[in-house]
């Protein structure tokens, strides 16, 4: 059944029990399945019919999460991953080979610029990394006759800058490619990028959408919009030599880009969700849009709080009208961006430390989008494999402390951060 409505579907969606089947999604723990005949599982390898066959490729519990999330996000199809890194490794991948460029921002998490910075760059991928609010004529400086992908955050970690989703949506489309959009911050509770021209959607499912700091996930979510033959992407469109020389696009028409990751990339890294990370992760779905209304709501008034206080040098959340993103952030997440804030605690970097260490409700830790409220120090932390001047072009200063605000009453939250202030 299709649900209309987002708080509907984080409940619902994804599994629908048969007479007498539990109500509560299963635990489908087992790593393979029973078949009667060998002609029949023949058809299955050569994906001539539905079912499961080895769980490193699709597991019924991971599935109905899979449905979910792309009914969420409002997609053709899903896979999840093994972990948010591994979604943005499976979505480049699946179209970049050596020899190919990438164009990112520059804004986005440490380790996402790490991976395209490094890792694929020894693959033979290269990336360029854009300030995504240059002009439009500017951006299409980097583009390249072998790029092959735009990718950006809706909302960058830790800089919390906004993604205008419509014009890379723009730069991607005139120039033949698609644009993949991190959309792990508002989460589709808040930003749905498909409505404003992204081509694939990609989470750390590790954050809120989990939003217990329980289990470490990611999802990649395909729009099915896209034009793959185009020219420009012969992987999805000439037989597949390692997949019985299908092609994708003839096979799987608006699916193709994802039956391709499943098909040939999940197959051959192994990088899928388990079925207990899961069933896990699908607990924290059914709260996902409740959560996100409370973790903005508390997050505007530590923010305001904040903004208000003189022993804070700066203070950066999309929420607050003074914020340069605020008019993009109420175009693209009406409802509310986050709970993710940043700012500076005069007196800089050791200030800073002092600051988080005194909280007592909030916790240091590498992590955000908990239901625990928490605070983090990018630059020796998360950030501190980027050099100075990949810092900056990150934008994430020496004194930044990125807050995560959880679920917690904002008053209690508040009252923490008032008596951590005190003691710098
Ligand atoms: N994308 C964003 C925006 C993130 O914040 C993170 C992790 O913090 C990742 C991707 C990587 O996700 P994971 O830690 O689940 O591998």
């Amino acid at each position: 059944m299709n649900f209309e409505h987002l708080d509907t579907i984080a409940v619902q969606a994804g599994y629908e029990p048969k007479n007498g089947e539990p109500r509560v999604l299963p635990i489908v723990q087992s790593t393979t399945f029973k078949y009667d005949s060998a002609e029949y599982l023949g058809k299955l390898f050569d994906l001539e019919v539905d079912g499961f066959f080895y769980s490193r490729l699709g597991n019924p519990t991971v599935e109905a999460v899979e449905k979910k999330i792309c009914a969420l996000e409002g997609g053709v199809g899903c896979i999840l991953t093994a972990s948010g890194q591994a979604a943005s490794f499976l979505s480049v991948l699946n179209i970049c080979s050596a020899g190919d460029h990438i164009v990112s921002s520059a804004t986005i998490y440490g380790g996402t610029f790490n991976l395209f910075d490094v890792t694929l760059r020894r693959l033979g991928i290269e990336t360029t990394f854009v300030d995504a609010d240059a002009p439009l004529e500017e951006l299409q400086k980097a583009i390249r006759p072998n790029t092959k992908v735009v990718f950006g955050e809706s909302i960058a970690n830790p800089v919390l800058k906004v993604l205008d989703i419509e014009k890379m949506a723009a730069l991607a489309h005139s120039n033949g490619l698609p644009l993949i959009v991190d959309n792990t911050f508002p989460t589709p509770v808040n930003c749905r990028p498909f409505e404003w021209g992204a081509d694939i959607v990609i989470h750390s499912t590790t954050k809120y959408m989990d939003g217990h700091a329980q289990v470490v996930g990611g999802a990649v979510v395909d729009s099915g919009r896209f034009a793959w033959t185009n020219g420009k992407f012969p992987g999805l469109v000439e037989p597949d030599e390692s997949y019985h020389g299908l092609s994708y696009t003839q096979h799987f028409g608006k699916a193709a880009y994802i039956a391709k990751a499943r098909a040939q990339l999940i197959r051959d890294l192994g990088i899928g969700m388990t079925p207990n990370t899961a069933y896990i992760l699908n607990l924290g779905l059914e709260t996902l849009p409740l959560r996100m209304a409370k973790h903005c709501e508390n997050a505007q008034k530590v923010a305001e709080y904040l903004e208000n206080n003189g022993k804070i040098s700066w203070i950066n959340y999309p929420g607050l009208p003074s914020n340069e993103y605020y008019e993009r952030a109420k175009k693209y997440m009406p409802n509310g961006t986050c709970g993710v804030i940043s700012f500076g605690v005069k007196g800089g970097r050791e200030a800073a430390a002092k600051f988080m260490e005194a909280l007592k409700l909030a916790n240091i830790v590498i992590h955000v989008a908990d239901a625990r409220t928490s605070v983090l120090h990018p630059a020796s932390t998360t950030h501190r494999q980027l050099s100075d001047q990949a810092l900056i072009e990150a934008g994430v200063s020496a004194d930044l402390i990125r807050m995560s605000v959880g679920i917690e009453n904002a008053e209690d939250i508040i009252a923490d951060i008032a008596q951590a202030l005190e003691q710098v």
